[in-house]
C-alpha cells in the first residue's frame, strides 16, 4: 500500500455532514462548549438541504387553530402506522420550539400581515385528528426555506466556534471494542488523510436518492453514512420505504414543491380532469405523497397521461394571481422555465413522480443514538455513534413521510442529539487514542479502490444499479419485479470487485470519489430491494400489487438489513407503541392514533 500523509485530530464530537441536520447538531454541541468538528464533502451551504423549497412543519397556529396532537396524529397516519410513537410525539411536541429557535437564530421566514411566521397547507396535514379541513402548518421562507435555514445555521455554528473541515470525504468509521471512536477522512484538495478521534461521531450524511435513475436529490446524496454503518457490521432499517414525490419536472426530475399545490395548484390528466377528486374526495391534490404518486401512475397506465407518449401529467398554476406566484413560489417559477420551458402563469408544468426521500436509514432512538438491536434488546445502543437527518431512521416517517416533516426532523433531532451528547459525554475524559488497525483497514480499502484495475467503469456500474432500482423497486411493486430486481442487484453488487478506476491521483480525483460513493450507494440499494421483496403487504410508499392490503398482524414491524458485500441478512424489530406521556399527563389519547384504514 502507498504511504499516505496522515494527520490526527482529537475532538469531543465529530459531526459528518453539514446539511440541516449536521449543522443543527454541530451548533447545539458547540453552544454547550463541546469541542466540535464538522466534516463535510461539499461546502456546508451546498448540502442538499439548500434545495428544500416548501417549508418546515410546526403547529404554531399562526393561520388558524392547530396543536401538537393534531400534528402527531397526521404524522402517525402519514407513516401508515409504522413510525415509533415516542419519536413521533417528540417531533410534534418539540417542533414549535425548534422553529422559534430558528427564527431567533435569524431565519428570514415569510410573514403574515401581523408579522407572524407565514404557514401554508401541505399534503396530509389536517385538523381535528384528520376529521377537519387541511391546516396551514408549514412555515416557509418563500420557496427557499432550506436555503434560509442552512445559511443561518452555518453562520451560527461559526459564531459558536465549531470547527469546519470542508471538502473532506469521510471514508470509514473507527470501531474500537464495540464502540465508535472516530472516523477516517480524505482531504479532497491535497490528498492528505485525516484521522478524527472523538468521544462521539454523528452521521448526518443525508439520503441515497442517487441509487435511482431519476431523483430530485443532489448528485451528492449517495448514502455514505449508511455505507459506513453497513461496513461496520450494523444494520439499516426500513429501507424498502422510498418516497416518490408526485411532481418532479418531466425529463429532468427537478422538484416542484408540494407548496405549489398548497398554494392552490392542481393536477390534470389528458382529459383535463382534476383526477385527484376521484381518488381522494376530501383532501384531493393535498392527499399524502404516496397516494398522489400512485394515482398519477394509475392514470398514466390507464391511458390518460399527457404528451405525445401519454407518459406524464400536468400541474396547473395558471389560475393563481401572478403576484402570488411571484411572492410565494418564485423559485419554482424559475425552475419550470429553465427545465420545462414553461411560463407558469400561462402553461401547465409537465410532471412525473420522482424519487425524493428515504424513509429508511440508520436506526436510532429519539435522541439520535444509533441502535445495534439484538434478540434480547431490540433497542440496544451502539456507543459513540449517532445519526440524524435523512441518514437516520428515528423513526418518525415510518412507511411514508409527510411533506415539510423532514426539515423539522432535521432540526428537532439535530437539537436532541446535541442535548443528549451534552449529557453522555464526559468532558474530563481523554479522547480515545488512534486505533491504528482500524485506520489501516480503512486505508487498505481506499488504496484498493484507487488502484482498482478491473473491467467495469464506475459510471457503467452505477447506471446498471440506477436503472434496476428505477424499474424494479418502483412506485408499484410485484413479487416478480422484486424477485428479479433483487437477483439483478445481487449480481450488480458483486461487480464492485471488478471496478476500473482510471485516475490514480489523490488530488481532486472525482473518479475515485464517485467510486467511493458507489460503494456506499450499493449497500443502501441492495438493502432496499431485498427488504422490499420480503415485505408481503402494502404500507405507505411500499405499494405491493400482489399484497395490496396493509397487514398489521404480521408486518407492523421495522425491517433490519445487515449488508455484507452482496449478501443481505434480514431481521425485524418491534415498532414502539408507547408514547412519551400518558393521557393523564397531557399526552395524546391512544385511541386517537389506533391503526385504521388510511384514506384522505
Ligand atoms: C429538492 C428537494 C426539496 C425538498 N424540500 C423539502 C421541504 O420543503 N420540506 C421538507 O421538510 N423536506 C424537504 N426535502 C427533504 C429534505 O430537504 C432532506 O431530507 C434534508 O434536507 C436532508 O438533510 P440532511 O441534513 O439529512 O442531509 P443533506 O442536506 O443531504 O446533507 C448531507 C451532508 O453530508 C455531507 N456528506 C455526505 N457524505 C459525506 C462523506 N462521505 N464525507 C463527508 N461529508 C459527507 C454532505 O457534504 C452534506 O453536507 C426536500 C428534498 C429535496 C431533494
Amino acid at each position: 500500500m502507498a504511504a499516505y500523509d496522515i494527520h490526527t485530530h482529537d475532538y469531543d464530537v465529530v459531526v459528518v455532514g453539514a446539511g440541516g441536520a449536521g449543522l443543527r447538531a454541530t451548533l447545539g454541541m458547540a453552544e454547550q462548549g463541546l469541542r466540535t468538528a464538522c466534516v463535510t464533502k461539499v461546502f456546508p451551504t451546498r448540502s442538499h438541504t439548500v434545495a428544500a423549497q416548501g417549508g418546515i412543519a410546526a403547529s404554531l397556529s399562526n393561520m388558524g387553530p392547530d396543536n401538537w396532537q393534531w400534528h402527531m396524529y397526521d404524522t402517525v397516519k402519514g407513516s401508515d402506522w409504522l413510525g415509533d410513537t415516542d419519536a413521533m410525539e417528540y417531533l410534534a411536541r418539540e417542533a414549535p420550539k425548534a422553529v422559534y429557535e430558528l427564527e431567533h437564530y435569524g431565519v428570514p421566514f415569510s410573514r403574515t400581515e401581523e408579522g407572524k411566521i407565514y404557514q401554508r397547507p401541505f399534503g396530509g396535514h389536517t385538523t381535528e385528528f384528520g376529521e377537519g379541513p387541511p391546516v396551514q402548518r408549514t412555515c416557509a421562507a418563500a420557496d427557499r426555506t432550506g436555503h434560509a435555514i442552512l445559511h443561518t445555521l452555518y453562520g451560527q455554528s461559526l459564531k459558536n466556534n465549531a470547527e469546519f473541515f470542508i471538502e473532506y470525504f469521510a471514508l470509514d468509521l473507527i470501531i474500537t471494542d464495540g464502540a465508535c471512536t472516530g472516523v477516517v477522512c480524505w482531504k479532497l484538495d491535497d490528498g492528505t488523510i485525516h484521522v478524527f478521534n472523538a468521544k462521539m461521531v454523528v452521521l448526518a450524511t443525508g439520503g441515497y436518492g442517487r441509487a435511482y435513475f431519476s431523483a430530485t436529490s443532489a448528485h451528492t446524496c449517495t448514502g455514505d453514512g449508511g455505507g459506513m454503518v453497513a461496513r461496520a457490521g450494523l444494520p439499516l432499517q426500513d429501507m424498502e420505504f422510498v418516497q416518490f414525490h408526485p411532481t418532479g419536472i418531466y425529463g429532468s426530475g427537478c422538484l416542484i414543491t408540494e407548496g405549489a399545490r398548497g398554494e392552490g395548484g392542481y393536477l390534470t390528466n389528458s382529459e383535463g380532469e382534476r383526477f385527484m377528486e376521484r381518488y381522494a374526495p376530501t383532501y384531493k391534490d393535498l392527499a399524502s405523497r404516496d397516494v398522489v404518486s400512485r394515482c398519477i401512475t394509475i392514470e398514466i397506465r390507464e391511458g390518460r397521461g399527457v404528451g405525445p407518449d401519454k407518459d406524464h401529467m400536468y400541474l396547473n398554476l395558471m389560475h393563481l394571481p401572478p403576484e402570488a406566484l411571484a411572492e410565494r413560489l418564485p423559485g419554482i417559477s424559475e425552475s419550470a422555465k429553465i427545465f420545462a420551458g414553461v411560463d407558469v402563469t400561462k402553461q401547465p408544468i409537465p410532471i412525473l413522480p420522482t424519487v425524493h426521500y428515504n424513509m429508511g436509514g440508520i436506526p436510532t432512538n429519539y435522541w439520535g443514538e444509533v441502535l445495534n438491536p439484538t434478540a434480547d434488546n431490540p433497542d440496544a445502543i451502539f456507543p459513540g455513534l449517532m445519526a440524524v437527518g435523512e441518514a437516520g431512521c428515528a423513526s418518525v416517517h415510518g412507511a411514508n413521510r409527510l411533506g415539510s416533516n423532514s426539515l423539522i426532523d432535521l432540526v428537532v433531532f439535530g437539537r436532541a442529539a446535541a442535548i443528549r451528547a451534552g449529557q453522555v459525554i464526559d468532558r474530563e475524559s481523554h479522547v480515545p487514542a488512534t486505533n491504528q488497525a482500524q485506520v489501516d483497514k480503512a486505508l487498505a480499502r481506499f488504496d484498493a479502490l484507487r488502484n482498482a484495475n478491473g473491467t467495469t467503469p464506475t459510471a457503467d456500474l452505477r447506471l446498471q444499479m440506477q436503472r434496476t432500482m428505477q424499474a424494479d423497486a418502483a412506485v408499484f411493486r410485484t413479487d416478480k419485479t422484486l424477485a428479479e430486481g433483487a437477483e439483478k442487484m445481487t449480481a450488480i453488487a458483486a461487480k464492485l470487485d471488478d471496478l476500473k478506476v482510471t485516475d490514480r491521483g489523490l488530488i481532486w480525483n472525482t473518479d475515485l470519489m464517485e467510486t467511493l460513493e458507489l460503494t456506499n450507494l450499493m449497500p443502501n440499494a441492495l438493502a432496499t430491494i431485498v427488504a422490499a421483496e420480503a415485505r408481503k403487504e402494502s404500507r405507505g410508499a411500499h405499494a405491493h400489487e400482489d399484497w395490496p392490503e396493509r397487514d398489521d398482524a404480521n408486518w407492523r414491524k421495522h425491517s433490519l438489513a445487515w449488508v455484507d458485500g452482496n449478501a443481505v441478512k434480514l431481521d425485524y424489530r418491534p415498532v414502539h407503541l408507547d408514547p412519551l406521556t400518558t393521557e393523564a399527563d397531557g399526552g395524546i389519547d391512544l385511541k386517537k392514533i389506533a391503526p385504521k384504514k388510511r384514506v384522505y
